[in-house]
């Protein structure tokens, strides 16, 4: 048992035999971990807390959730029309819809439950390649489904949740997947960077609620796939495990300074599915792409924050609060402040995302950038993106006004 006796998946004997069976790859992946490390209870996620921690939870956070519904409160701010408020709420509609279907089970799917997948697996099993081959067909498989970026890693149980969630009553719920599950896939999604460029606004909160509903269809069809060759397959978004070490093992990219993976083709403009499969699966590895270095050289995000929740230090192992994953030394954001700025807007916030210099297009001058960004004149780097300034936010008018001209992407 854990000191506070939280119930966890793992014991200390399966951890420490973790810890050395994983030693190589985490030090690959920038993971450092202490000996305070423990996996992370769901309930303690800041989300989660909304609805049980009287710390948390107020009246705002509450019209927060409530404005993803109907009951939005638009208001005249440029970003926080009717228009605005409806198109964000489109975009969730369909991971909405996953995430309400089994409420009164207290399985919110995708968030604090695997999505619930309505395909048995085959009784028969297709005849397999060796796992390289297979590695490379459900890479082209998820990316037909529409992923913008698959890699593979292991399962490693230290990155999932102790336990999840019975959002009927907040209590703790089983989080062990199915017997003999050993690969997880996990899939980027890439943002629309258009909408990006409008955060903070109930519009750009329409990037966000895109990508969930698109991650929900392709996580399905991916597990439907696995199950129709007869393998198990479980569906992941937010729910079951934490997705930033897998992508970090996977080698889609890495962690940055505003606590999101930044990745080579879409810096930190991206969001992360998982799918956790028995199909006999070649993991990838850790890349070493110098971006993670050039987080030290940089506080762009921690400037730009309005709630300054996101740390202008060294990377550190002491949490900020509850929420705070334990024993891991890196950059922490103060949850409880960032999402009581989301709660006070009434929308979600990525400040931190849309300033980042490595959210940039292909130019010439942004490939040009990263090259010298990511290798031995990060400095010079600095300085150039300090010439060119923080990108500046896309007036919502104004990208209302490239739609309605038809100029959109
Ligand atoms: S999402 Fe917004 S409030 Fe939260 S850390 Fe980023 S900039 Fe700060
Ligand atoms: S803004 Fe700078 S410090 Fe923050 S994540 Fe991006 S590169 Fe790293």
């Amino acid at each position: 048992m854990w000191p506070d006796n939280e119930p966890s998946l793992l014991d200390r004997e399966s951890l420490d035999a973790l810890n050395e069976r994983f030693r190589e790859s985490d030090r690959a992946a920038g993971i450092e971990l202490t000996p305070a490390f423990r996996p992370f209870t769901q309930r303690n996620d800041i989300f989660t807390r909304a609805f049980w921690d009287d710390t948390v939870r107020s009246a705002k956070t509450d019209a927060f959730f409530a404005s993803y519904r109907s009951q939005f409160d638009a208001r005249k701010g440029d970003g926080f029309s009717q228009r605005d408020f409806a198109l964000r709420n489109a975009s969730w509609s369909v991971s909405s819809a996953f995430s309400e279907r089994c409420a009164e089970d207290g399985r919110r799917e995708g968030f604090q439950a695997p999505l619930d997948v309505d395909v048995a697996v085959s009784d028969t099993r297709v005849e397999l390649a060796d796992p390289q081959a297979e590695s490379v067909e459900i890479k082209r498989i998820a990316t037909l489904f529409g992923a913008d970026l698959v890699s593979i890693a292991e399962v490693d149980l230290r990155w999932h949740y102790a336990s999840r969630v019975d959002t009927r009553d907040m209590s703790p719920a089983d989080n062990a997947l199915p017997e003999g599950v050993t690969h997880v896939i996990v899939m980027g999604h890439a943002m629309d960077a258009d909408l990006v460029e409008t955060y903070p606004s109930a519009l750009a909160g329409a990037s966000t609620g895109l990508e969930y509903s698109r991650e929900a269809a392709i996580v399905t069809q991916l597990v439907s796939y696995l199950r129709g060759l007869g393998f198990e397959a479980v569906g992941s978004m937010n729910d079951t495990a934490l997705v930033i070490p897998y992508a970090l093992k996977a080698g889609l990219g890495e962690y940055g300074r505003n606590q999101m993976v930044l990745t080579p083709e879409f810096g930190p403009r991206v969001r992360f599915s998982k799918v956790f499969t028995n199909l006999p699966l070649q993991a990838d590895t850790p890349r070493s792409l110098g971006i993670r270095a050039y987080c030290d050289t940089c506080d762009v995000c921690a400037r730009a924050c309005p709630p300054k929740a996101l740390p202008d230090g060294p990377p550190t192992d002491v949490p900020v609060n509850v929420s705070t994953l334990r024993g891991v030394k890196k950059w922490s954001a103060n949850a409880e402040k960032c999402f009581g700025y989301w709660a006070s807007l009434k929308t979600d916030c990525a400040i931190c995302m849309r300033v980042c210099p490595f959210n940039r297009g292909q130019t010439l001058a942004d490939r040009l950038w990263f090259a010298l960004a990511t290798g031995r004149f990060r400095r010079l780097a600095r300085w150039w993106a300090d010439r060119r300034g923080v990108a500046k936010r896309l007036k919502p008018v104004d990208w209302w006004a490239r739609l309605r001209a038809g100029r959109r992407g």
